[in-house]
């Protein structure tokens, strides 16, 4: 069986956790912490990087930090997991769900402005597959009507949009380091926060609505209780898996790049006769190699698919029900305008198997499967 996915691991991580614990400084906001923090504010070009205990958890923080209140209205996609609604929802919002394009699968940024009320407050670009929204009319968007921007770029890290990396443009931008992310530290995520005006109440909020991180700097003698917070920071053995992880960053980039464009080369000739449609990146994009996928022709074909490859010992996977159609979605939040393809186009899109360690030559037999169903 060739699975899914296999959790990034490159060798050096035992090391280093090992390395954490002998430092007897296990807690949050050790020395692998800092580590990663500073790798990610010098790759990105962020003013300031949290490392937080999931990618939900940035998410959360920034809806605290965006103060989001009962009653108002956030705007993203309903194709996207169920944190970058309930972030917003633990807070009061209201999820308005607008169509996606599906050439990327991204938020259709044309569709964003006819969704805004005197309600709205955030707009929530998710970056699909690692390949960027279009981030100049969501910016234009968000300055000319007063709105904050949080980019969910769980599938983002080491992509960009225009030069610019992913997690950058928006008041805040969320990693995630799940095992099924490009890196991983098991659970684990990461705050991106372009403007240091913020990032006092952000560490706050991470440590419990206490100033502990300014303690723990020595620029305060006490630290003490300013506000509501939870704890958001993960352990610095967590941070230290993470770690090495992210000094192989390019070649595990390069890795997946390597097996994406081999999929990509390999079913053109399927797509180019019109049986599967194959994943579209704009030229201005650079993604990260985080998924690869086809879309069949309709649910039916995609059911048949998985479980003809799954008679050949390939595990493929398809995800996210539309979030306007999941009872906490019809609950808690509303579609605005028509679904002409957040429905369709989910019901279509298949991942094949797509991780650090997948062979060329898993690759080139995954890939011939899926044109033997086809003959
Ligand atoms: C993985 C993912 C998340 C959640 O990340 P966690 O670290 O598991 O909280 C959120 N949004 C998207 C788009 C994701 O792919």
């Amino acid at each position: 069986m060739i699975p899914f996915n296999v959790p990034p691991y490159t060798g050096k991580e035992i090391e280093y956790m090992r390395e954490a614990v002998e430092n007897q400084k296990i807690c949050g906001d050790g020395p692998f912490t800092a580590k990663c923090s500073e790798w990610i504010e010098k790759k990105t070009g962020t003013a300031k990087c949290l490392l937080t205990t999931s990618c939900t958890h940035a998410t959360e923080m920034a809806a605290l930090l965006a103060d989001i209140r009962e009653g108002d209205e956030v705007i993203l996609p309903s194709y996207t997991f169920v944190s970058t609604a309930d972030a917003f929802v633990l807070r009061g919002a209201t999820p308005v769900f607008v169509d996606i394009r599906p050439d990327t699968m991204n938020i259709d940024e044309t569709l964003i402005e006819d969704a805004i009320t005197e309600r709205t407050k955030v707009i929530v670009p998710v970056h699909y597959a690692g390949v960027g929204c279009e981030m100049d009319a969501i910016m234009d968007i968000a300055a000319r009507h007063g709105l904050m921007v949080v980019e969910d770029a769980a599938q983002g890290i080491m992509a960009s949009y225009k030069g610019r990396a992913l997690g950058t443009f928006g008041d805040f931008g969320c990693f995630s380091f799940h095992e099924t992310k490009n890196f991983s530290m098991g659970e684990g995520g990461a705050l991106l926060i372009r403007d240091e005006k913020y990032i006092e109440n952000a560490e706050i909020f991470r440590e419990k609505g206490t100033d502990r991180s300014k303690f723990y700097r020595g620029q305060v003698d006490k630290y003490r209780w300013q506000n509501y917070g939870s704890s958001y920071l993960p352990s610095d053995m967590n941070a230290a898996y993470l770690y090495a992880q992210l000094e192989l960053a390019d070649e595990i980039t390069a890795a997946r790049l390597a097996r994406w464009n081999q999929y990509k080369e390999l079913l053109t000739p399927l797509a180019e006769e019109g049986r599967i449609e194959l994943p579209y990146v704009p030229d201005y994009c650079e993604h990260n190699g985080h998924m690869f996928y086809i879309k069949t022709k309709d649910l039916q074909e995609r059911t048949e698919l998985i479980g003809f490859l799954k008679e050949k010992g390939v595990l493929s996977v398809f995800h996210y029900v539309p979030l306007h159609s999941a009872p906490a979605g019809i609950k808690y939040g509303r579609f605005h305008g028509e679904d002409k393809y957040t429905t369709k186009e989910s019901e279509r899109l298949v991942r094949l198997p797509m991780f650090y360690t997948l062979t060329a030559d898993q690759t080139e037999y995954i890939a011939e499967q899926v044109r033997a169903f086809y003959r």
